[in-house]
């Protein structure tokens, strides 16, 4: 069975999307079997996965609209080592012509339990907002990792993300838990950033995970090559970070 985890926080570029490709990569490194479904209509996880979204005959829309099954959707991501349901602009509208729908929520969460025993992770990367398709991405997952920068405001926005996930957890999906909260784009030398993390960890204890990554300019370069940082430059210090994350989270599915 896949242990499928959200990519999530609301806040905007705060990192989602660049943790998914990126621990998408470390794992399948590693030699898991993953696949990455790309639940955000800006389509970034697919082109950084260097899969086009514009030729794609089957993307997540298709499977939310129980138009295709996921086998029939997904692609493999070659240069990444792992299969990609992808989603490009056409996604958008699904959240309208969902709001009818029956079992509106839970669409991504039946459409995976198809292809569950294929892969050892299923990663989401979710849109930023607390939108229906997010909510699919909270149904579908047993945990959420939340990556987020160590600022001021980044603290604020937790708290409605937390709540968000104690109320799907208590009316819609029990399983559902924060698997953890990684620190990302960090620079150790600024004290305020030190200050947040500090206080993240004295609030949140062991749901810290203990990779932080690094504000590292290759990993901002890797997606204009269409590629995780990770397959980019296997070498610098934010790929390095996410390997290491990966093998963290390998850890910590063993004591879930
Ligand atoms: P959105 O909310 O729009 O989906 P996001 O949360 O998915 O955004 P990303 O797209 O992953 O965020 O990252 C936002 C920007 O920050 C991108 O330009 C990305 O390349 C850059 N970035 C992410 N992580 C790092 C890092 N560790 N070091 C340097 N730049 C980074
Ligand atoms: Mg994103």
């Amino acid at each position: 069975m896949a242990h499928i985890f959200c990519i999530a926080n609301q806040k905007g570029g705060v990192g989602k999307t660049t943790t998914s490709v990126n621990l998408a990569a470390g794992l399948a490194t590693l030699g898991q079997r993953v696949l990455l479904v790309d639940l955000d209509p800006q389509g970034n996880a697919t082109m950084g996965s260097n899969v086009d979204k514009r030729t794609l005959a089957h993307t997540v829309y298709d499977v939310l609209l129980e138009q295709a099954s996921v086998a029939q959707a997904k692609v493999r991501a070659d240069a990444c080592g792992y299969d990609m349901l992808g989603a490009n602009r056409e996604l958008a509208g699904a959240e309208v012509e969902l709001v009818d729908q029956e079992r509106r929520e839970n669409r991504l969460k039946t459409a995976l339990a198809a292809v569950d025993g294929d892969y050892d992770f299923i990663l989401i990367d979710c849109p930023p907002a607390l939108s229906l398709l997010t909510l699919n991405g909270l149904c579908a997952a047993h945990g959420v990792i939340v990556p987020m920068q160590c600022e001021y405001f980044a603290l604020e926005g937790l708290t409605d993300l937390v709540n968000t996930i104690k109320q799907v957890h208590a009316n819609l999906n029990p399983q559902l838990k924060v698997i953890g909260l990684l620190r990302v784009m960090f620079d150790p030398r600024i004290t305020l950033q030190q200050q947040v993390s500090d206080q993240l960890k004295g609030h949140f204890g062991d749901k810290v995970f203990n990779t932080v990554i690094p504000r590292n300019v290759r990993l901002a370069e890797a997606p204009s090559y269409a590629l995780p940082g990770v397959v980019f430059d296997p070498s610098a210090r934010g790929s390095k970070a996410y390997i290491e994350f990966a093998q963290e989270m390998t850890e910590r599915i063993k004591t879930l």
